[in-house]
């Protein structure tokens, strides 16, 4: 990895990946500088990367960083927009912008399999991590998840396997990135914010396929039109997954089962996760891990055992015999439309929080099977107004998620599946979606 000795290099960020990426650069023999808004000179992170012998500008981004120095190459956070001053006189300038992702696969020895799209990735990802692990594949969880990638790179071999969660954000950072697999499992219009344009972030996300060559995989959802148009451009082998339609050589559904090639894989009544959403990321999965020649037996395995990465569509209890699900995470119309979809009978629905202006008429084809809504948070009057117009009877208006649960427990009967799924961000009562989902599962319990 000579690329980077003597390199000037700018770290514009000091979250997580800011740290690791700029401890990698000047280990590997590059000038690093750190800037950094937030960060003030007694923060550990400032003081670990001084101890170095790392450069670290705190309090502001000044734009001598870039133009009173020669700098070869800049490393941005995933989250700084590249209207930042300092980001756009980089790109005028011409400098090469990355995001630490590129790093990960610049030092990176083992094979990685990525994953992006608007919705499922972090089930998909583990998922796929799952199903490795459980065949003895060695394989590293990066990305958004939690782990930074290029930290995984680092100590990762060529017997490992990375799968690595992607943002459109991370892939906007990339040059040379080249994933052994790729998957983009669907695209929605989602983060107008930060991309501007619908075409600016379909893009982002097609820069995973953008550098894959004859000995790599592109794995496509054939159910979604953008996420074709977006693969027709890969110069990689191409692996088609759908749910509705039958293939001749990739993953699909035929005699209620899910079939890889002419190879039947599992039942679909021996998988736990609920939901048509989840049995795309299912399929995607499928897909990934046969390549890498995983065993039927082990995708059984984790298929009927796998309940849920915490906090989307989580089964949490039957608590005489009502069924409870935790998908917190569930912050916008569209992910609550898709839990929704995955349940068949009675379902009593928790929602409500942040008011982002939404009227959420769109939820209105969803409600079908909701026989009762309890609402919280800034947008319960709006969500009531959708409830009564569909004529939902039992619409219950209580102050937070605990209360919530024990009104819903009240008006339930026995099979009733009750769904937190909130359609809104948490931010009015709660910190972060994890804590909401936390409050939930405990609130369950307690009714024990
Ligand atoms: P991400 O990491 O992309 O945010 P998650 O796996 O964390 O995705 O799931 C987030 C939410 O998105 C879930 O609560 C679920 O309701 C919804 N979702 C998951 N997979 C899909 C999918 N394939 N298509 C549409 N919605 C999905």
């Amino acid at each position: 990895i000579s690329d980077y000795l003597h390199k000037e290099v700018l770290v514009i960020g000091l979250a997580k990946s800011g740290l690791a990426s700029a401890k990698l650069l000047h280990q590997l023999g590059a000038n690093v500088t750190v800037n950094d808004l937030k960060a003030t000179d007694t923060d550990a992170a400032v003081e670990e990367l001084r101890d170095l012998g790392i450069q670290v500008v705190c309090g502001d981004h000044p734009l001598s960083l870039i133009k009173d120095k020669t700098i070869d190459l800049v490393v941005k956070n995933p989250g700084i927009p590249y209207s930042n001053p300092l980001v756009a006189l980089a790109v005028e300038k011409n400098l090469p912008v990355i995001t630490e992702v590129e790093l990960a696969y610049k030092i990176s020895e083992a094979d990685i399999i990525a994953i992006t799209g608007s919705n499922g990735k972090t089930t998909t990802t583990t998922l796929i991590y799952e199903m490795l692990k459980e065949d003895q594949k060695q394989p590293l969880i990066a990305g958004n998840i939690g782990t930074v990638a290029c930290e995984v790179a680092q100590n990762a071999t060529s017997d490992n396997v990375i799968v690595m969660e992607l943002s459109s954000f991370q892939l906007l950072g990339t040059i040379e990135f080249k994933p052994a697999i790729a998957i983009i499992l669907n695209i929605f219009e989602a983060h107008l914010d930060y991309h501007g344009t619908k075409d600016e972030y379909v893009f982002a996300k097609g820069k995973i396929y953008q550098n894959q060559s004859g000995s790599d995989v592109s794995i496509i959802n054939l159910d979604d039109q953008e996420v074709c148009e977006r693969s027709e451009k890969s110069h990689a082998e191409k692996l088609f997954f759908s749910t509705t339609r039958e293939l001749e050589s990739g993953t699909y559904i035929k005699d209620e089962s899910i079939w890889f090639k002419n190879e039947r894989v599992i039942y679909l009544k021996d998988i736990v996760l609920p939901g048509v959403h989840n049995l795309e990321n299912i399929l995607a999965a499928v897909s990934a891990v046969k390549l890498k020649g995983v065993s039927n037996e082990s995708i059984k395995k984790v298929l009927t055992s796998f309940t849920g990465v915490k906090h989307r569509l989580q089964f949490v209890d039957t608590i005489e015999s009502r069924r409870f699900y935790n998908d917190s995470k569930a912050t916008n119309i569209l992910a609550t439309s898709k839990a929704l979809q995955a349940f068949s009978m009675p379902t009593i629905l928790l929602a409500g929080g942040l008011d982002r202006g939404n009227e959420f008429d769109e939820l209105k084809p969803y409600l079908d099977n909701v026989k009762a809504m309890v609402l919280f948070g800034e947008t319960a009057p709006k969500l009531e107004r959708i409830a009564n117009e569909s004529g939902i009877e039992v619409i219950k208006r209580v102050d937070n998620v605990e209360q919530a649960v024990s009104a819903a427990f009240q008006i339930s009967e026995e099979e009733d599946v009750i769904l937190l799924s909130p359609a809104c961000a948490s931010w009015d009562q709660y910190k972060t979606f994890e804590e909401r989902g936390d409050i939930f599962i405990h609130a369950v319990h307690k009714l024990k």
